[in-house]
């Protein structure tokens, strides 16, 4: 993949991460009821420790590799998910 294509992936996980991190703290507010409250709370951690290691990926010159095959991810994938870390072979044959 070209570098320039990267880069409008940065500005978009950055914002992804603000979004999730203010959805944490919401969250975190005492009063707020239980429930699945608590499941959500763990997807958004999970996505949001997903979307800084892109960020750090993103920085290091390792975004856009697949972590398992090191094949690229495609670009489509990415901007479904900029937070993929994994490319369409390995993300969908979980098993
Ligand atoms: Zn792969």
């Amino acid at each position: 993949m070209i570098v320039e294509q990267f880069a409008q992936f940065g500005p978009a996980l950055e914002t992804l991460a603000v979004e999730l991190r203010s959805r944490l703290s919401a969250e975190d507010a005492p009063g707020q009821e239980g429930g699945h409250g608590a499941d959500t709370h763990i997807r958004s951690g999970a996505r949001l420790e997903l979307v800084e290691n892109a960020i750090r990926r993103l920085e290091c010159g390792e975004y856009g590799y697949c972590a398992r095959c090191e094949d690229e991810i495609s670009y489509a994938r990415l901007k479904a998910r900029p937070e993929s870390h994994l490319c369409g072979r390995c993300g969908a044959g979980k098993s």
